[in-house]
């Protein structure tokens, strides 16, 4: 992956850091985005840089809003495009469909769902240039299935996986591919705001909801760690993955074979 650009949306936290330090490790040139303290955001890069020997280039767009993902994709092409996309920013919202605040699920549809097709959308043309991308959408379980009080998550999950086979069919014969995981619970910010509120809604410590948590869906009884996401971003850059056109790599300790 050596001289690739790899920008991987929501990258200051969870999902996107795990895979975005597995791509470091091998080799790729880092544009970090997401949210967090300025300061922070710089020491993460900057210790990227120096622990991996990568160029690591952070970029602040909020992905809710078309014209600054159009920016940054802009600014990004003018430096040369990028190779890998991942497109990991995502955010959740749990509520009853008749109590499901409207603004909320413009919210979620925006950044899960509409900003994985804004990114592919600036990206293509300068894949197609090179022909080779590698496309990866972080979808999740929920994009195969569905729970209670998700509607929109997973109305956009579903999106996701649908959009992924539609810009794999479109690159078929290319060196081009887009390919979605579908993580099942990951112990992330993401995860812990539901297993507190849970906790505080039962009454029950949040160890006790953190086992009832993963109790309920996810057989393995164990969480899917962000490295082993960023191993298989890893597997579906490489060679090997090349006819993987399309495909939903399911990690989620069981969660859909049930
Ligand atoms: P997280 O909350 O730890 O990280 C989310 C990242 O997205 C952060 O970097 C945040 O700053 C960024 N982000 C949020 N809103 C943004 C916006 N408007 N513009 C730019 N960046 C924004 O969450 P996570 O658990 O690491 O989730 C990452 C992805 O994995 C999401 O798409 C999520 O749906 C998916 N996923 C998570 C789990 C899980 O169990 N944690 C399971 C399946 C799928």
């Amino acid at each position: 992956m050596k001289g690739k650009v790899a920008l991987v949306t929501g990258s200051t936290s969870g999902i996107g850091l795990g895979i975005a330090r597995q791509l470091a490790a091998n080799g790729a040139n880092l544009v970090l985005n997401g949210f967090g303290d300025a300061a922070e955001i710089e020491n993460l890069r900057a210790s990227l840089a120096s622990e991996f020997g990568i160029d690591v280039h952070y970029e602040g767009a909020d992905l809710s809003k078309a014209a600054e993902i159009e920016a940054m994709m802009e600014r990004l092409n003018a430096r040369g495009g990028v190779d890998i996309l991942v497109n990991n920013a995502g955010i959740q919202y749990v509520s009853p469909i008749e109590d499901f605040d409207p603004a909320r699920w413009d919210t979620i549809i925006a950044i899960n769902q509409t900003a994985v097709f804004l990114t592919m959308h600036h990206a293509l043309k300068s894949m197609r240039a090179k022909n080779w991308g590698r496309i990866i959408n972080i979808a999740s379980a929920h994009g195969l299935v569905a729970s209670a009080g998700k509607v929109a998550y997973v109305a956009a999950k579903h999106a996701v996986i649908g959009m992924t086979k539609v810009a794999a069919l479109e690159t078929a014969r290319t060196g081009i591919t887009c390919n979605s995981i579908c993580p099942g619970w990951v112990l992330t910010p993401l995860v812990q705001q539901q297993i507190e509120a849970r906790a505080k809604a039962e009454g029950i410590s949040v160890e006790q909801a953190s086992t009832e948590l993963l109790g309920e869906k996810q057989p393995s009884l164990q969480f899917v760690t962000p490295e082993q996401l960023g191993q298989s971003a890893v597997f579906l850059c490489s060679a090997g993955a090349d006819q993987m056109r399309g495909a939903s790599l399911v990690m989620d300790g069981g969660w859909t074979a049930q």
